[in-house]
């Protein structure tokens, strides 16, 4: 399917996403990178050095969770949209997710909006509780949606309107 579609599978996704133990902990990047292409940004944006080196400019990212702190700095830095922060200590019920957001208009905070997977399906409504808008530094902004968390590993998107 990831191949054919771009979508990863549940498979996939598993074999990202930090563990269970590792996502109670608090926030942590989770990094959607299939694809063997010359990149290697979220490496160098990354202060803590959690994703390592690249020995090959062609290889998969790969990160050591306990070294990241969810800090959020290589989202915007990623050019294909790869990267979310995961945070499932943000309260009883709902995670708090950061992720990529390259559309107009921008959400404004306390915005309710749809919360899809990814390929665009409605999941549910989810609040939106901050926009980093980085426009004016020429990088991705970053929205931050509150989502329960029985749908932290759906929800990828959000749209607005209808
Ligand atoms: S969220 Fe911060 S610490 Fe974690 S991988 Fe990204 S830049 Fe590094
Ligand atoms: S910057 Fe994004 S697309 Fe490039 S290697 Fe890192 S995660 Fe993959």
């Amino acid at each position: 399917m990831l191949a054919s579609t771009g979508v990863p599978t549940k498979e996939d996704l598993e074999k990202v996403f930090p563990s269970h133990a590792r996502l109670n902990q608090g926030a942590v990047a989770v990094i959607e990178c299939f694809q063997n292409i010359p990149c290697n940004p979220c490496y160098t944006a990354c202060p803590r050095k959690a994703i390592k080196e690249f020995e090959d400019i062609n290889d998969l990212p790969s990160i050591d969770d306990d070294l990241c702190n969810g800090c959020g700095l290589c989202i915007s830095k990623c050019p294909g949209l790869a990267i979310m922060v995961v945070d499932m200590t943000y309260s009883e019920h709902e995670a708090l997710i950061k992720i990529p957001y390259e559309f107009i208009p921008l959400p404004v905070e306390n915005d309710m909006v749809k919360g899809v997977d990814r390929e665009g399906n409605y999941v549910c409504d989810v609040k939106v509780v901050k926009v980093l808008n980085t426009k004016a530094l020429d990088k991705t902004p970053i929205i931050s949606i509150a989502v329960p968390k029985e749908h932290v590993k759906t929800i990828r998107n959000i749209r607005m309107g209808d």
